[in-house]
């Protein structure tokens, strides 16, 4: 491995004690992972210091004339954690749970995802307080708009490129694009990633995180000595990331039990028709009044009896409340953050195998960076290129990382956090603190 992790040896991390008791505070989740593995590479304080706290944090206000006349003045963030590697990177969230500390830490998980596979970004996220189904197209349209008018003093190729997450998607990264390239005076494609493929999109990057999802399943089982043809998978959300790792994963022959969205779930032990899901999904928005198996709750589906639980949708749903119950031998974390720090130790006592977050969902933020790299050459490769390459990343990286947590005997999450921080270490240690 390149990076070398043998940091100095004076070391003052002390984490603060009171922090498990926020459970479900996201940014402590983070913060709680990232003072264990700086704790054991030596981190020196400084740096420490420096990585303990986020570059740039910006708040605006939105105003928006809906339909009907009214002015409604909504809230966002945008919150640039590092870019010592890179431009920052990281999507955009429409969401009415979006707050500044789920922001911050979603901000920094994309810093340590982007070191994890070794792509030349920083970390970003940005969101939007709102309920995006509760808005009409032209009311989202105006909404995006304004909010990227508000934050476009950051926004650039070189200094942080967005992407879609939670609630939005290609239409509302052609809407930021289309902003930018306003107010920049000509077109500038690399300025968000996960555009329409027609106006400088990358292919495979609607699939890849899903697909990044699937390669760390099969990574996974190969490790534990376990078949994939065969296996059975649970996936919790059925948007972008959920849909496709379920479709990818029943095409290598995984047998999909149990799938579920935020209207609830189905299990059908015979085998999902994951096809036919999404298509009904595509049809009505969600899964609510799919057949195709019997319903059952979203936190039944948590703790079904199968091989791999692949929690797709949001934060904290697996927690101290119900980690002693699942049954799963191995979790890919598609999600950010979807398992509590306190979650952590349960489910390593109980032996389950956990691909953390920063490794499992990081095809999306790999294809990102390939598109952003043909957008700036103007030269655009084919979708098997695309594809192959991702490949090569994402098993190198689950071999980076298993290999680090066998050499200092900690699970896959701390070696990915250990890995991820060295790398960011180094280049602030080269870098040197300006002025
Ligand atoms: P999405 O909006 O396309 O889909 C989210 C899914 O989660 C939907 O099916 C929704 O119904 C479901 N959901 C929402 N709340 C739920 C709840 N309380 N219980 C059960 N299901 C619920 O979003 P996405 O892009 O698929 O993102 C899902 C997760 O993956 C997020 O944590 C996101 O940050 C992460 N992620 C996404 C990407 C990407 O490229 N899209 C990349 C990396 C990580």
């Amino acid at each position: 491995m390149a990076t070398d992790l043998r940091l100095p040896t004076d070391s003052i991390v002390r984490p603060d004690k009171d922090r498990f008791l926020q459970e479900e505070n996201p940014f402590e989740a983070m913060m709680s992972r990232f003072d264990r593995a700086a704790e054991l590479l030596d981190l020196e304080p400084g740096i420490y210091k420096v990585l303990r706290h986020p570059e740039k944090q910006i708040v605006v206000s939105i105003p928006v004339q809906l339909d009907n006349g009214d002015v409604e003045v909504f809230t966002g963030y945008r919150v640039l954690y590092n870019t010592s590697r890179g431009p920052a990177k990281g999507g955009i969230r429409f969401d009415t749970a979006v707050n500044l500390e789920e922001v911050k830490a979603l901000a920094a998980w994309m810093t340590w995802k982007c070191a994890v596979v070794n792509v030349p970004f920083g970390g970003a996220k940005g969101g939007v307080v709102c309920d995006p189904f509760k808005l009409s197209v032209s009311e989202l349209e105006r909404l995006t708009r304004r909010y990227t008018a508000g934050i476009i003093a950051t926004l650039g190729p070189d200094s942080d490129v967005p992407a879609p997450d939670v609630n939005t998607n290609e239409r509302v990264m052609a809407w930021v694009m289309d902003t930018y390239s306003m107010h920049a005076g000509h077109t500038v494609t690399a300025v968000v990633t996960g555009k329409p493929v027609e106006m400088g999109g990358s292919l495979g990057r609607r699939e890849a995180t899903g697909r990044g999802c699937m390669l760390m399943t099969k990574d996974a089982l190969n490790h534990l000595g376990m078949k994939t043809e065969g296996a059975t998978a649970a996936v919790q959300g059925f948007g972008n990331v959920g849909s496709v790792a379920a479709t990818l994963l029943a095409l290598e022959g995984v047998t999909i039990v149990g799938i579920g969205d935020r209207s609830g779930a189905v299990v059908n032990r015979t085998g999902i028709d994951v096809a036919a899901a999404v298509e009904y999904v595509r049809k009505h928005r969600s899964l609510e009044g799919f057949d195709g198996g019997d319903r059952i709750t979203n936190d039944e589906l948590l703790l079904l009896d199968v091989d791999v639980l692949l929690p797709a949708a949001m934060e904290n749903v697996i927690t101290t409340k119900n980690a002693a119950k699942i049954r799963a031998r191995i979790i890919v974390e598609g999600a950010n953050g979807p398992t509590s720090a306190a979650a952590d130790s349960i489910l390593e006592d109980k032996g389950i195998f956990v691909v953390p977050d920063i490794l499992a969902n990081a095809g999306g933020v790999t294809v990102s960076y390939f598109e952003w790299v043909q957008d700036r050459a103007g030269y655009f490769w084919p979708e098997d290129v695309v594809n192959d390459r991702l490949r090569e990343i994402m098993s190198k990286s689950f071999k980076d990382v298993l290999e680090l947590a066998q050499q200092h005997k900690v699970n896959m999450r701390t070696a990915a956090y250990m890995l991820a921080i060295s790398r960011v270490a180094t280049v602030h240690r080269l870098r040197g603190i300006y002025a």
